[in-house]
């Protein structure tokens, strides 16, 4: 395998910059960081999960590129201090990289994949051991999030819980926000894609934060809900499975309840995507998901739980549609009232002249 420098990462992020949401400002304070370094570490830990992301993630640079590493990119060209599948190291080393990242001065970026095990005590997830005494995720979340100069959610177990969160939640998982005390940015998805991990990232070593929507969602890649996009809009409703170019929420497609960018961006290097493929959206970088879209393979099939969620949703939405609305107006009142205040003025003044 070909290792990945960093001119090759910058190449990539240059090649991609729109895709990752990256102009040109940030382009320019990426390479600076990169040059200077690599901005600062990134300590990335796994909660309850399946590694699916970090398997997402690592299949963009072997797949896409061809012949290169993900491990070395992550290590060698972003200080990946800690990560406990792809790092070389191990236990005590591994901690003893931890706690020297964690030390950082100018802080250090957290990134976790998966939702943390609260019941009892947390004891169903261990990170590692130290001192002769193993630490659970909840410990390492409340201990080293408040440090971090910034908290990456990976994922959408990470981000609001998941499939690990799912009823009847034996474990009792939390999503990071709710454990960590402090916000995060969450790049949701089951899994979270690979591009809107280092779009993510990228930003962030270039000391930019992105902007984000009210679920803590980077808004460049979560703006749009995926039905507003799909290229199956207001085509025929398909009734059964399998027939290209039909729209399937009859079928119980949920990618009008869904924002992420999946219609443009595609997977798998740019294979395919959920509908490209006649699978329907399931919301999987939703906030709820999976519950609250269950069963999936029915259009009309939410449980209650689930229908007071979206009407809570849909008042919001409304509720946000109105605060604009008001505010449009007034704006536009003043700028009569500064308009008429203009207009007397002027009268004034020609008074003035006349007499
Ligand atoms: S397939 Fe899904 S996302 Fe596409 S138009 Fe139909 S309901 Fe909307
Ligand atoms: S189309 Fe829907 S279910 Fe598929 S990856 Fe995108 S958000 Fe997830």
């Amino acid at each position: 395998m070909k290792d990945v420098s960093r001119r090759d990462f910058m190449k990539y992020c240059i090649g991609s910059a729109a895709v990752l949401g990256l102009n040109l400002t940030v382009l320019g304070k990426l390479e600076k960081a990169l040059a200077a370094g690599g901005g600062p570490p990134i300590i990335w830990l796994n909660g309850s999960n399946c590694t699916g992301c970090t398997v997402s993630l690592a299949n963009l640079f072997s797949s896409s590129a061809g012949t290169t590493n993900v491990a070395d990119l992550l290590l060698n060209t972003i200080d990946l201090a800690f990560h406990p599948n792809l790092m070389g190291a191990a236990g005590d080393l591994a901690v003893a990289e931890l706690r020297s990242a964690s030390a950082t001065e100018g802080g250090f970026v957290l990134a976790v994949d998966g939702g943390i095990p609260t019941a009892f005590d947390g004891r169903t997830c261990m990170l590692w051991t130290e001192d002769g005494r193993e630490v659970t995720a909840m410990e390492a979340i409340k201990e080293l999030a408040p440090k971090a100069a910034a908290v990456l959610s990976i994922g959408t177990c990470a981000s609001f819980g998941g499939i690990p969160a799912g009823n009847p939640n034996p474990t009792g998982i939390r999503s990071i926000s709710q454990i960590a005390g402090v916000p995060t940015i969450n790049i949701p998805g089951c899994p979270s894609h690979p591009d809107w991990v280092v779009g993510t990232i990228a930003q962030l070593l270039a000391g930019e934060s992105p902007s984000l929507d009210s679920d803590g969602r980077p808004k460049a890649f979560f703006n749009r809900k995926i039905h507003d996009r799909c290229p199956r809009k207001e085509k025929d409703e398909a009734k059964t499975f399998g027939i290209d170019g039909r729209c399937l929420e009859e079928l119980g497609c949920k990618g009008e309840k869904t924002k992420a960018d999946c219609y443009s961006r595609y997977w798998n290097s740019g294979t395919n995507w959920c509908i490209g493929a006649n699978a329907i959206c399931i919301g999987c970088t939703e906030k709820g998901f999976p519950d609250k879209f269950s069963p999936f393979y029915d259009g009309k099939g939410h449980s209650d739980e689930s229908k007071d969620d979206e009407d809570e949703e849909e008042k919001k939405e409304e509720e946000e549609k109105k605060e604009e609305e008001e505010k449009k107006k007034d704006k536009e009142k003043k700028k009569d009232k500064e308009k008429k205040d203009k207009e007397k003025e002027d009268d004034e003044d020609d008074d003035e002249d006349d007499d």
